[in-house]
């Protein structure tokens, strides 16, 4: 199936212009859009002028009213903001959203529909894809016109730019680093998105709805930032040796105001939860400040953090790759280094 669609990815002839209209797949958490789902807003404004942005929320309950309250006031970009309120959306499974995002396409025609590069995005867009019959482009790091698109390849070593020349919709993940929210971007009073329903008539009648099932969610409660959107990431590898040693790291996490990350080395090792991995399997970021203790730099690690702005390595060994892409490296202990730092940078 993906080597037949790929078909409509090759360079070709330019479709007419069109006009534009965006429907962004949109998370929402504790009563507000996720951070990530606003960098989708940004990655929908680069498309072109003109272009009108509706943000689909769905789930159950207070919290997506809330959600819904925040979305039509939070960005000047979204015109509209539509509500799909059912029980069987209450969790994010891919049979049931894919089938919704199906129903809202053959209302709204829409020119494109784009949610973020993480897992939601990744497990409901493939799917939405098939069923409307057409390629989706993942992982967009740059929009250069409605239908030109670049993305990392080869774990980011090489960027692609694919021109798009398939049929309406074109469905694009993107990424949301990529994409940071600027000033335009802040919490507008005056903003007038409507708030429109969805009819959901036809998709309590279908079959495929039902056959996943969400069992549990297990995710560590922390007041630490969320890896994917922090300023400071701290990001300890496979050198740190165990869970106990990691608590160092999140002292240091703590004194920063950071999130802490890891190697995938680190996480198979048992060390810390999967959702801390930072890599091409893992979570992509782009901090401010990304501080790496005891990290090879292995390639599919560099490809996960490598456009953070400023990177400090400390490794003990000076022909580490890490040392390759920082802009500051430390040859030495990080058992003696983290405790230094801490006992040196001031409470917070
Ligand atoms: P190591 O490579 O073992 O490096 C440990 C480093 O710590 C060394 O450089 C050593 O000099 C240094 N060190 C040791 N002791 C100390 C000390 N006391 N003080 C300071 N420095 C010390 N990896 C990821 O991270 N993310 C991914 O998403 C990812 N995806 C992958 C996907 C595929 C398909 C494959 C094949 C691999 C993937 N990997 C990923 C694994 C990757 O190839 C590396 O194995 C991994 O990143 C190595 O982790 P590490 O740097 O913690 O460990």
């Amino acid at each position: 199936l993906g080597a037949f669609r790929k078909r409509s990815l090759v360079t070709g002839v330019v479709p007419c212009p069109r006009s534009l209209s965006t429907l962004i797949l949109a998370e929402h958490e504790r009563g507000a859009v996720k951070a990530s789902s606003l960098s989708v807003v940004e990655a929908a404004k680069c498309l072109g002028e003109d272009n009108s942005i509706s943000l689909l929320l769905a789930g159950s309950g207070p919290s997506l009213q809330e959600a819904a309250a925040h979305a039509a006031s939070c960005h000047p970009s979204i015109s509209q903001v539509l509500l799909a309120e059912s029980d069987k959306l209450a969790y994010p499974l891919a049979e049931a959203w894919a089938k919704l995002v199906h129903v809202v396409q053959q209302k709204g025609s829409y020119s494109h529909i784009i949610a973020a590069s993480g897992s939601f995005g990744k497990n409901i867009l493939p799917r939405a894809a098939a069923l409307l019959d057409v390629s989706p482009i993942t992982d967009v790091t740059e929009i250069s016109g409605s239908n030109l698109f670049v993305r990392p390849i080869y774990a980011g070593n090489a960027l692609s730019t694919v021109r798009y020349t398939g049929s309406d919709p074109c469905l694009l993940t993107i990424r949301s680093t990529s994409f940071p929210l600027g000033p335009t971007s802040a919490p507008s009073v005056c903003n007038a998105a409507s708030v429109d329903k969805v009819d959901l008539s036809t998709l309590s009648e279908d079959d495929a709805i039902g056959k996943s099932k969400y069992i549990s969610l297990s995710s560590q409660e922390t007041d630490r930032p969320d890896l994917g959107n922090a300023r400071i990431v701290v990001t300890g590898g496979r050198a740190l040796k165990s869970a106990e040693n990691f608590r160092l790291l999140e002292k240091l996490a703590e004194k920063l105001g950071a999130a802490v990350g890891a190697t995938r080395a680190a996480v198979d090792a048992g060390f810390v939860p999967n959702e801390l991995q930072v890599g091409q399997t893992g979570k992509i970021v782009a901090p401010e400040l990304y501080m790496a203790f005891g990290v090879s730099g292995a390639i599919q690690h560099i490809a996960g953090m490598r456009d953070s702005k400023v990177i400090v390595a400390v490794n003990k060994d000076a022909d580490a790759p890490i040392f390759q892409v920082a802009d500051y490296g430390l040859v030495g202990d990080l058992f003696e280094i983290i405790p230094e730092l801490l006992e040196k940078l001031p409470e917070k």
